[in-house]
């Protein structure tokens, strides 16, 4: 029997995200993005409301929720706010490799912060020369003493500036390939982290994207997460089997903002004496929308499902992710073309959210990427 309904917790808690988007995050969506402006305060209060942090585990203070309740928010942020919903969303990528291999004490401190306070943790694998190709990282860590030292730079890592904390991968043994990577907590108020400018991106202007150098940084051994050499590439890829239902969440609700933004105006613009909508080239338009969103929607939900069952999810995660976020750049490109001039316009909000979807086809894993996670699941069997 296949269900597709939610429980009562769950329409509460989409209910409460939906009023949260609606009356907090929405009406500040343009002035964040045109003053390239951090949402600190939405952020702390989507925090107070128990909006944050849902998959951290109940005895590290969390919400010890799934994964499908946490899309269920996801989607919801982002209808409000793309760049708000990837802005608050930077933590549930990095306290994945934490929660899945840290030490008892390194969640109990590290994922404690995280749910004391409204505080930010960033994901630090990518470098100016390693984006897709991670195994090409060039940063390192070599054990001394109790300490190893970091060294090395990562690029476009977001929530950087705002960050209380990092997970950053880098190689302790070069010659073993991906089996020589470890990872780290590395706090960022220590000697020899520094951060680059806040990046000028296309859009999503409300998170803060940016470098972080790391120069003879003394980490404690005890900040091996795990406390094993050779963990991290497991640590880092494990990860994105959790957060990419969510980049998936957030597609989706870009997606619905577009959509909803474009029938209002097929029914209130009229052209030739109709109405737009009333044109079947642009009623199809809206109706190819919509079977996009209830599509990606059910990709998103199964693959959450899994994560939330122990079942492997990484080809669904690739499924889902990859599809909403092509269809959300389809979606937000075709409601400006449904607004025609007027949606060419940042007067409008469907031009922010076709510069706010780009992005989704790039972080977390391309479009291409996700493609071949896809190809080498279905000719493992081979
Ligand atoms: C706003 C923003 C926020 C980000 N946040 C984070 C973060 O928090 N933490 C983090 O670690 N990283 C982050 N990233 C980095 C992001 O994950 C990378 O940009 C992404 O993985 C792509 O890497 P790249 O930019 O180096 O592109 P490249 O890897 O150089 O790829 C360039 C293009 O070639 C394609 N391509 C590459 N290899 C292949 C192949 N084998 N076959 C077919 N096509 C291929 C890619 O899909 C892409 O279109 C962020 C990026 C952005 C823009």
């Amino acid at each position: 029997m296949v269900e597709f309904a939610l429980s009562e917790e769950q329409e509460m808690l989409r209910e409460l995200a939906h009023e949260f988007a609606r009356d907090i995050v929405r009406p500040n969506a343009e002035h964040w993005d045109d003053k390239s402006e951090f949402p600190t305060e939405a952020i702390a209060e989507a925090h107070a409301l128990g909006l944050t942090n849902l998959h951290i585990p109940a005895e590290y203070g969390g919400m010890g929720m799934g994964i499908l309740d946490e899309v269920l928010v996801s989607e919801e942020f982002s209808w409000g706010d793309p760049g708000f919903g990837t802005a608050a969303y930077s933590n549930g990528l990095t306290v994945g490799p934490v929660i899945t291999g840290g030490t008892e004490e390194q969640k109990a401190e590290y994922l404690g912060r995280l749910v004391k306070e409204p505080l930010i943790a960033s994901y630090c694998v990518t470098e100016p020369g390693a984006g897709s190709d991670v195994a090409s990282i060039q940063t390192t860590a070599v054990r001394d003493g109790d300490h190893y030292i970091l060294n090395g730079q990562k690029m476009w890592i977001t929530g950087a500036g705002q960050a209380d904390w990092f997970f950053v991968l880098a190689y302790t043994d070069k010659s073993a390939g991906y089996k020589g990577m470890s990872s780290f907590i590395v706090e960022s108020s220590w000697d020899g982290v520094s951060l680059g400018k806040k990046e000028t991106n296309m859009g999503q202007r409300a998170s803060d994207t940016r470098a972080v150098i790391f120069e003879d940084v003394h980490v404690p051994v005890e900040n091996l997460i795990g406390g094993v050499e050779g963990a991290g590439w497991f640590n880092a890829m494990k990860a994105f089997d959790l957060s990419r239902p969510n980049v998936a969440a957030q597609a989706v609700g870009c997606s619905r903002a577009a959509y909803e933004y474009a029938l209002q105006y097929a029914d209130e613009r009229q052209t030739f004496g109709k109405k737009l909508h009333e044109h079947q080239a642009i009623q199809f338009m809206l109706a190819d929308m919509k079977t996009k969103i209830e599509a990606g929607r059910l990709l998103t939900w199964r693959t959450s499902w899994e994560v939330d069952n122990g079942i492997r999810n990484t080809e669904s995660a690739a499924h889902a992710k990859r599809f909403t976020a092509d269809s959300c750049m389809e979606i937000t490109t075709d409601a400006v073309q449904v607004f025609g001039g007027y949606g060419y316009s940042e007067e409008y909000p469907v031009a922010r959210l076709m510069r706010a979807a780009k992005v989704l086809q790039i972080y977390e894993g391309s479009s291409q990427v996700q493609r071949m996670i896809i190809g080498r699941e279905m000719l493992r069997d081979l």
